[in-house]
């Protein structure tokens, strides 16, 4: 009946009708609400999660992509006791050696990054690439794609779930949420995604208005861009003088060190980052062309820039806003420069890969031999499986595929102890070790043999 309550659940149960009389739907974020209720967690080592009713689970959500290696790993532990003991508190409020530490971290790796401003979340990291993007054009409008997630916030909130494309595959303009005035709307111009064509005629017909692309280069984390989009689009928004924003949030460090623009060799002005960043922390970072970070700075930071490069919209004596009380905290800046040192061994990148490899090959293998046409989508440690055959090009194409077929199937992979939070998207960290990936083979197919026994 497409419930996991097979499994001893009981507790959870308990847990979240207590919780729903205090919390709206019992969770602290939609995303983590699931029916009939969501799975309450006791601990976690690894690859590994555990129930508050004694279940064992393999973890491929791992808090939506942000941990690459695992719950709980030494090196981040160690490097936080290490951190605290010698600061002697959780958080100066003033400037700290680690903040420049990590900002000339992301500077080195990332190649649209010269300088960096740190914030609690991605959420806040694209706020400001938007809010530098309008102060730098002095334009009011924000370009973004249709089904391209960038945080719970108003300006972003807009085309988000994917819809059915209409008959002549036009973007359609839709709010996701409650509470957001038209202002938004009216505001935001929305592409699709990996159709050039289209998305340049948008761009032009609104060349005037539009201060920023904001886009997530690997949309969802896992459906690549087409060979020549990005490069096109790159051309276009700087021919047009828009601001392109990349959101690599989920995609940093994910696509390895440098992230999709690693990967694609194009070069955004602005990059949003976060999730692997904080190593478990809440983080977020932007970082971008030193002219428009420069539009932050309150102080004589604007001195060493030329003439050419000097801000056009703002003098030194008004500064854009950009705040926060726990920006760059040092105990979050630890926990992912820990992070990003482990990332860094020789040898990493590959082994994550060759382990998704494995599970992603597997899964298709098994699925094939009961007969249920699937694929997986994806790149680096992140994929989706798509139960389909189709090419998958936009997220409008995952919507073609049979996706309570695979509804069902995330239950029965929750009833095996694979967790996934339903219809999402699989990833990977370093604690999955090709024992790891057997063990969830094992189960997967115990999963898609009781799914076909029904
Ligand atoms: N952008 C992208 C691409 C994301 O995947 C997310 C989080 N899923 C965000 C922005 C928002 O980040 P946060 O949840 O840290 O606010």
């Amino acid at each position: 009946n497409g419930s996991f309550l097979h499994k001893t659940a009981a507790r959870s149960a308990q847990m979240y009708r207590e919780a729903a009389r205090w919390i709206p739907g019992g969770v602290t974020a939609n995303i983590k609400y699931f029916t009939p209720y969501p799975i309450f967690m006791d601990s976690a080592s690894g690859a590994y999660l555990y129930d508050v009713d004694g279940n064992q689970y393999i973890d491929y959500n791992l808090c939506y992509g942000a941990l690459i290696l695992g719950h709980g790993d030494q090196r981040i532990i160690a490097a936080i006791n290490e951190t605290f003991s010698h600061i002697g508190t959780t958080i100066f409020g003033t400037p700290h050696r680690l903040e420049a530490e990590m900002a000339r971290v992301l500077v080195d790796l990332y190649p649209g990054i010269e300088k960096v401003r740190f914030t609690n979340s991605g959420l806040e990291a694209t706020l400001l690439a938007i809010r530098l993007a309008m102060a730098w054009t002095g334009r009011k409008k924000l370009a973004k794609f249709e089904g391209h997630y960038h945080g719970s916030y108003d300006q972003v909130l807009i085309s988000v779930t994917p819809q059915k494309r209409n008959l002549r595959r036009h973007p359609v303009k839709t709010s996701d949420s409650l509470g957001l005035p038209e202002y938004y709307a009216e505001n935001t111009v929305v592409l699709p995604f990996n159709e050039w064509d289209q998305t340049e005629e948008i761009l032009h017909q609104h060349r005037h208005e539009i201060a920023a692309v904001i886009m997530e280069p690997i949309q969802g984390g896992f459906i690549p861009p087409d060979e020549t989009f990005l490069k096109r689009l790159r051309e276009l928004t700087q021919q047009y003088g828009i601001v392109l924003i990349f959101d690599e949030v989920k995609t940093g460090f994910r696509t390895g060190l440098s992230g999709a623009q690693g990967i694609y060799g194009v070069v955004p002005d602005l990059t949003a980052l976060g999730k692997v960043l904080g190593g478990g922390f809440p983080v977020g970072a932007v970082g971008g062309r030193v002219e428009m970070m420069e539009l932050c700075s309150p102080a004589s930071g604007v001195d060493i820039l030329t003439t050419e490069q000097q801000p056009p919209s703002f003098g030194q004596d008004q500064p854009l806003f950009h705040s926060g009380t726990y920006n760059g905290h040092p105990i979050v800046l630890t926990a992912g420069l820990a992070t990003i040192q482990v990332l860094r061994e020789s040898g990493v990148y590959p082994q994550l890969e060759a382990n998704t490899t494995q599970l992603r090959n597997g899964m298709e293998e098994i699925l094939s031999r009961y007969g249920i046409a699937s694929q997986t989508v994806g790149i680096g440690s992140i994929f989706n499986l798509v139960l389909a055959d189709l090419p998958v090009r936009r997220i409008q194409d995952v919507l073609e595929s049979n996706l309570s077929l695979r509804r069902n199937l995330d239950t029965h992979l929750l009833n095996q102890g694979v967790f996934i939070k339903p219809l999402n998207r699989f990833s990977l960290s370093t604690a999955h070790s090709a024992e790891v990936i057997d063990e969830t083979l094992e189960r997967f197919e115990l999963a898609v043999k009781s799914l076909v026994r029904k």
